[in-house]
């Protein structure tokens, strides 16, 4: 059996595709008749005009004070750690006319769970109705083929299987099924044996049944991580590793953000 093509050996992983670089010219040189392997096939997400390093940009309104750019200890934002988390609230960010104070404990983006994660975006289905995870995780799912257009870090929607092996099983199967169904997962299908074995002909012979979701991705979350961060940069944000936050304390309408290099001043 063929393996899978590898993000950039012969072409990349783009908003979820594979595009052959052959057929992707266009896409990434801004030549639009040659633009004929374009994953999105849609001009308004087209990244023709921007790069993995171009800064994010906010078309919307801007705030009424621009930060001051002569005062080092005083921010509107402190954002505390650089992993997924911490790296997708600083690019958001960057779009605003806001002076962000981003601190990490380690000496880089990406040394916490993220690091050590399994890179998988899922799309919903096995979180409990009614919690935040439920609420959000679809949705987040459906964000990432746009976020890769922009950032380009290699998002992949291979899709996921949960496999039963026993008669049991199945029953598990369905609850996830009416599980996702709830969250709003949409694509969602239950395999039998036969649609299973032909979608993956060198699963395990005891396979029975599957829930199949085309919409389950995967990155690579150092780098997506990376590249969000990269994308973030330079954008009023002050970068301070390897510094903890130890505490912070409440001064009038003003927190004090108490660090291993000192105290910072926030008031957004
Ligand atoms: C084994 C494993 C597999 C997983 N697999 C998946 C998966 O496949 N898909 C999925 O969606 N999720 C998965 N997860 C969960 C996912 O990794 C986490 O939800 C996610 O990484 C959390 O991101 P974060 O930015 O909040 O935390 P982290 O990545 O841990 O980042 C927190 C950062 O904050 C820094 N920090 C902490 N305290 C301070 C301080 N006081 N001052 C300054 N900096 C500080 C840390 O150094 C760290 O860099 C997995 C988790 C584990 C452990």
């Amino acid at each position: 059996m063929p393996l899978p093509p590898q993000h950039g050996v012969k072409g990349v992983y783009y908003g979820g595709k594979w595009l052959d670089l052959e057929d992707c010219y266009g896409t990434f040189t801004g030549v639009e008749e040659e633009c004929s392997g374009c994953a999105s096939k849609s001009k308004s997400s087209c990244p023709r005009s921007r790069s993995a390093n171009s800064p994010a940009t906010w078309d919307g309104p801007k705030p009424k004070d621009s930060p001051k750019d002569d005062d080092s200890y005083h921010y509107d934002v402190c954002i505390v750690g650089a992993g997924c988390i911490g790296a997708a609230i600083a690019r958001e960010l960057s779009r605003y006319q806001l002076r962000v104070l981003w601190l990490e404990a380690a000496d880089d983006v990406s040394q916490g769970a993220t690091k050590g994660n399994s890179g998988i975006v899922h799309a919903g289905y096995d979180d409990t109705p009614g919690t935040n995870r439920a609420k959000y995780c679809w949705k987040g799912n459906q964000m990432f083929p746009q976020l890769d257009r922009e950032l380009r870090f290699g998002y992949q929607t291979n899709g996921s299987l949960v496999l039963a092996t026993k008669e049991e099983d199945r029953k598990e199967l369905q609850e996830l099924y009416e599980r996702g169904q709830k969250n709003g997962v949409e694509r969602l299908e239950l395999l039998n044996q036969e649609q299973v074995r032909s979608m993956e002909p060198y699963v395990n012979k005891n396979v029975i049944a599957a829930l199949y979701s085309p919409d389950a991705g995967n990155v690579i979350p150092y780098v997506s991580s990376a590249y969000a961060m990269q994308d973030a940069k330079g954008q009023n944000q002050a970068w301070k590793r390897p510094y903890s936050m130890t505490h912070s304390t409440q001064l009038y309408s003003t927190q004090r953000i108490h660090t291993t290099a000192g105290i910072y001043h926030c008031t957004g």
